[in-house]
């Protein structure tokens, strides 16, 4: 029987996504051609690729808006570095938000370029809250933040307002909820968290904020040379791609955003219930930033440790341990995980209040 996955990343992908990519490696659209056999120039796979950017701007409502979605490679800390290298001003500076591990690396980056500027923390906490009051410089180039803290299990549920250009990444809660997405400048994605497997990364630009950085840029890091190649600057993530329009389109034909934000909303409900009532658990975050994409919880009492683990796996759950860095425990429930999984979690979390 399939497990109840809360991997954090990569992590669980709808079912018919899975069946889907199998078919299309064997024999891509009646081909008799294997989707890793084929050239990424073919009718066939361009049409993938045109397919999956205009998906992508029709869920986040920014059609017609004067954004571009690409598929690039590298990974979401690639987008650390393509951030500041291609919106950064010579002799300017940026202002980032540090909310976790994931921010911190994108500031680390940015300090390559020129004046970081780090407009608030939570770092002394242990990043267990976001931080709400801070202002933001009018001469940035840009404001970076995270809007989802994958190993912290925070999320930030509003946004600053402010003149600069904003930057987000969103790798763990893209397509999760409804926002209002033109609110964004440029919005990045390790594919592997929400949308389909690790091998490539999405990225929504706001063309108007690109060229003005003053700097020579690399043309495989160039935003301005991906849209121009309309995302084949050179050989895309063929089967990464191709699996993300796959799981676009299972998300489309089940209402989009907004269908599936009511989901997550219940399954985050009904496991922060749980560990609210029950006395043998504890959240980490702080409860009005808590995340509905990752849940971070511990024990009270560690010497139930082995019990609760033993239970959890026997249920057929996977991947609950929390993040190397935390400890405990970590929920990652992304779009695919059925309400019922998390049923089965609080399921054994009540039947080892029970035992105990
Ligand atoms: C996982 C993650 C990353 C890193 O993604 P890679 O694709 O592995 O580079 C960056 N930011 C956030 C918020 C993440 O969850």
């Amino acid at each position: 029987m399939k497990k109840h996955n809360y991997s954090a990343g990569p992590c669980i992908l709808p079912q018919e996504v899975f069946e889907k990519s199998a078919e299309a490696i064997l024999n891509f659209n009646n081909s008799n051609l294997s989707i890793l056999e084929i050239s990424h120039r073919s009718k066939d796979f361009v049409s993938v690729m045109d397919e999956a950017r205009s998906l992508v701007l029709e869920l986040l409502g920014l059609e017609g808006k004067g954004y571009q979605a690409l598929f690039l490679q590298g990974g979401a800390s690639m987008e650390f570095l393509m951030v500041p290298y291609n919106l950064m001003k010579v002799d300017g500076k940026a202002a980032y938000l540090d909310t976790g591990t994931w921010a911190n690396n994108a500031i680390k980056e940015a300090k390559l370029f020129g004046e970081t500027q780090i407009v608030a923390s939570s770092k002394e906490a242990n990043y267990n809250f976001i931080p709400k009051d801070y202002s933001i410089p009018s001469d940035a180039s840009y404001f970076h933040c995270t809007s989802n803290n994958t190993i912290f299990g925070t999320q930030m549920k509003s946004f600053p307002e402010t003149t600069v250009p904003v930057v987000c990444d969103m790798s763990s809660d893209i397509f999760s909820r409804t926002l209002d997405f033109s609110k964004f400048d440029l919005i990045y994605a390790g594919a592997q968290k929400n949308m389909g497997p690790a091998g490539t990364t999405l990225v929504v630009v706001k063309e108007e904020i690109l060229g003005k950085s003053g700097r020579t840029i690399p043309s495989i890091l160039d935003y301005e040379k991906h849209i121009k190649a309309e995302s084949m600057y050179n050989t895309p993530a063929v089967f990464p791609v191709y699996a993300s329009l796959l799981t676009l389109q299972w998300l489309k034909n089940n209402g989009g955003i907004a269908a599936i934000e009511k989901v997550n909303e219940a399954k985050a409900n009904l496991l922060y219930n749980e560990i609210d009532r029950n006395p043998l658990f504890v959240g980490t975050a702080n409860k009005e930033d808590r995340s509905f994409m990752n849940a971070t919880f511990l024990l009270e009492n560690e010497t139930h440790q082995e019990t609760f683990d033993k239970m959890w796996k026997e249920a057929g759950i996977s991947g609950l341990n929390g993040h190397r860095s935390v400890g405990g425990y970590r929920a990652s429930m992304y779009n695919a995980l059925p309400l019922q999984s998390v049923q089965v979690l609080v399921d054994v979390m009540k039947e080892l209040e029970n035992k105990i």
